[in-house]
């Protein structure tokens, strides 16, 4: 099976091109944007950094019929070997913006939907936002870290105080409210975050400090940082951990192509040799058979396989 044809025409490259100049690429390939490295090239890739752009963008989409995806930092994404059709959209300029704050006994923060979350703790760490070394260590756009509801113990869910989204039918920013849940949301998939405005109790900061730059130690001694991955592939059974599940099923190291089940964190799959799509989605399916098989529990996917895979 090979990849579809692109969806972009020539009249849509022209329009796109004129309106954006070189900040669409066509037929660019999205690998060097993912934390796997890997996945196929997108019909075009555009770089947006103004609010206006962003909805320009979602209103061609809209008006044109095209599909179209927002990129965050790839850190949770398998993108197919055929790639991506139609718009991949990624967030830059102001969308990076990031106005951490103290406001009475909180520690207020907005950041743009491109916003660095690494960055983000940081800054709301040294004025000493509780809870916030609860989100260290994970490298996400403030935008996907929403979608995701990404987190450990403590999950930015439980900081959002408003979410500004666009969509292509309403693509000016406008508050949405947005429901949270272990590692997912309510955010409609055709919603862009814009912003996020997160609130924090004020606490002590060099405490919050210490928390945070522990977490990012135990985070290195414990993860296969070295090797190209996408954090945690598989959500935690309820009571249970996928990689001790992983683990006790005796996948560790276990091989597909350049992909592997990492010695280090059973949930993880490292890229160790210019692995595929096809080589990681196959390994995901064999641990999720070999946990289904021993344990009788059917593990659910955390990272987001998108795009086409092809054989
Ligand atoms: C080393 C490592 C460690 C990790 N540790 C953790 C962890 O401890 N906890 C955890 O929860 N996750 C962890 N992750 C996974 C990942 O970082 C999170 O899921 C993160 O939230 C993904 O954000 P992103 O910006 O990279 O989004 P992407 O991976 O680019 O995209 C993920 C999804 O979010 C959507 N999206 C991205 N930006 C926007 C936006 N602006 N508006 C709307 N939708 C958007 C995408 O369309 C896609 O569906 C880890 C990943 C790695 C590589």
């Amino acid at each position: 099976m090979s990849a579809s044809a692109p969806v972009l025409d020539d009249g849509d490259r022209d329009a796109l091109g004129a309106r954006f100049g070189e900040r669409v690429t066509f037929d660019a390939p999205l690998a060097p944007h993912t934390w796997w490295k890997i996945g196929g090239p997108a019909d075009a890739l555009l770089a947006v950094g103004t609010v206006d752009e962003g909805a320009h963008a979602l209103a061609w989409a809209f008006k044109r019929k095209r599909p179209w995806f927002v990129l965050g930092a790839g850190s949770n994404l398998l993108i197919g070997d055929g790639g991506m059709r139609g718009l991949v959209v990624q967030l830059g300029g102001d969308y990076a913006a990031l106005d951490v704050r103290i406001a009475g006994d909180e520690i207020v923060v907005r950041a743009g939907g491109s916003a660095s979350l690494p960055q983000l703790v940081a800054q709301a760490a040294s004025l000493g936002a509780e809870g916030v070394d609860g989100l260290a260590g994970i490298p996400a756009t403030a935008g996907g870290a929403v979608r995701m509801n990404a987190g450990t113990d403590r999950e930015i869910g439980e900081f959002v105080r408003e979410v500004r989204v666009q969509t292509p039918t309403r693509p000016e920013p406008h508050p949405m409210w947005v429901g949270f849940d272990y590692r997912r949301t309510t955010l409609p998939r055709d919603a862009l975050v814009a912003e996020v405005t997160l609130a924090f109790p004020r606490g002590d900061a060099a405490a919050v400090r210490a928390r945070t730059q522990d977490r990012l130690v135990r985070r290195k001694a414990t993860q296969p940082v070295a090797l190209p991955n996408a954090g945690s592939c598989f959500r935690n059974p309820p009571g249970d951990r996928a990689g001790r599940l992983i683990e006790a099923a005796g996948a560790k190291g276990w091989r597909a192509g350049g992909a592997e089940v990492s010695a280090l964190h059973a949930n993880f799959i490292v890229n160790v040799a210019d692995a595929t799509a096809l080589d990681v989605s196959t390994l995901l399916a064999r641990v999720h058979r070999a946990v289904g098989d021993t344990f009788g529990v059917d593990l659910h996917l955390e990272v987001h396989l998108v795009g086409e895979f092809v054989a």
